[in-house]
């Protein structure tokens, strides 16, 4: 049994935003938390930057009101199929887009503002030890090949809104965010390597997958070449390990991108977990019990929204799915509101 009162310390693997968020939440409670970082900060991250289906409530819960301050409200989007642009619509609430070398910045001053010992350039080993959190991010498995990069681009004029362009076996996505920077992201399937290197090498495969108008467009504008990053051999989905414990974020499932709900996801996992690791930390249950309970409220939670997304994901890519994409696009009956509204 514990001593009245003495809280047990969570440790929290990974400062990304599920790490950051729930060392913030559990701060909140009066709970000793140490999270390690294998990085430091600020940093730039493989993302779309726009976050979508995150709703004020998980903010409050985890104290997280003032890190989204200033973050750009998107309210429009436009589509292109090979460059042809093919539909644009409203969508049915605010996206935000925020770099995340802010974000993170932010997430990471407002952990160690709140007390928690934050100790970066920190890797350690992903095993189930009671009152471990997994929150090391995606995982990487050989053999799916899927590669993601980003760059910002400056003071590109954007058509309405955020844009998705779909060419063959690649979206790219561009996200107006802080001090006049596009966040230029992609998700490539079977990536065969080129002789360029960092964001000429981006600009390369736009190139080959027929978006040429778009990397026309990228190469009339500066690219800051510190924001470019890549991540290859990612895995969608629940992710599949053997060591379960208590995981949270991509670590525990990472949703294809398109959806701009990883995110959200990241915040919503720390929000539902937290109450299992406070009552862990009190000496109310015991680790075997919190991980179980925490694990099923994440699958609960997120089950429905990584099915749709990982059936749709597949089919954005394809030849024939981005035709009648840009058919129903022109002709005024993309089910764009319901599918924004499947994945929610
Ligand atoms: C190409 C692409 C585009 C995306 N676009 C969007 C988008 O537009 N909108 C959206 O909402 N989501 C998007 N996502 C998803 C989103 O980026 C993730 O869902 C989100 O970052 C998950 O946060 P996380 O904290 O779980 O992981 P991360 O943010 O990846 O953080 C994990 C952290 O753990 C650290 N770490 C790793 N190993 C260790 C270790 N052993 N010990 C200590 N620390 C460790 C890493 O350095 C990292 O800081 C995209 C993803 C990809 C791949």
């Amino acid at each position: 049994m514990e001593a009245a009162g003495i809280k047990k310390q969570i440790t929290i693997a990974g400062g990304g935003l599920a790490g950051l968020a729930l060392g913030i939440g559990l701060r909140r409670r009066g709970i000793p938390v140490a999270l390690h970082e294998a990085g430091a900060y600020p940093r730039h991250r493989v993302c779309g930057e726009f976050i979508s289906g995150l709703g004020d409530d998980t903010l409050g819960v985890l104290g997280l009101e003032r890190v989204l301050e200033g973050a750009q409200q998107h309210r429009r989007t436009t589509w292109f199929v090979r460059d042809q642009q093919v539909f644009q619509g409203t969508l049915p609430e605010p996206a935000l887009g925020i770099s995340r070398f802010l974000l993170d910045q932010r997430l990471s001053e407002s952990f160690r503002q709140s007390g928690g010992s934050l100790i970066t350039r920190s890797r350690v080993p992903d095993e189930n030890v009671p009152g471990l959190v997994w929150a090391a991010g995606r995982h990487r498995t050989k053999g799916h090949l899927w590669l993601g990069l980003k760059a910002h681009a400056l003071n590109l004029t954007m058509t309405d809104g955020l844009e998705m362009h779909l060419g063959r076996g690649i979206y790219v996505g561009l996200t107006p965010v802080e001090a006049g920077r596009v966040n230029v992201c992609g998700l490539i399937r079977d990536a065969s390597t080129t002789t360029a290197k960092g964001s000429e090498m981006f600009l390369e495969l736009i190139e080959k997958r027929g978006l040429t108008g778009l990397a026309s467009r990228l190469r009339n504008h500066d690219i800051d070449p510190d924001s470019f990053q890549g991540v290859s051999a990612l895995a969608f989905g629940p992710v599949d390990t053997e060591s379960p414990g208590c995981r949270i974020g991509d670590a525990h499932s990472l949703i294809p991108p398109f959806t701009g709900h990883g995110m959200a996801m990241a915040f919503q996992a720390a929000e539902s977990v937290l109450p299992y690791l406070e009552s862990y930390s009190k000496g109310s249950s015991d680790w075997q019990t919190t991980v179980e309970s925490s694990q099923h409220s994440l699958a609960h939670r997120f089950k429905r929204r990584l099915q749709i997304a990982s059936r749709l994901h597949p089919f954005l890519l394809g030849s024939i799915a981005q035709t009648m994409i840009g058919w129903s696009g022109r002709m005024g009956c993309l089910p764009f509101q319901r599918l924004y509204r499947a994945v929610r």
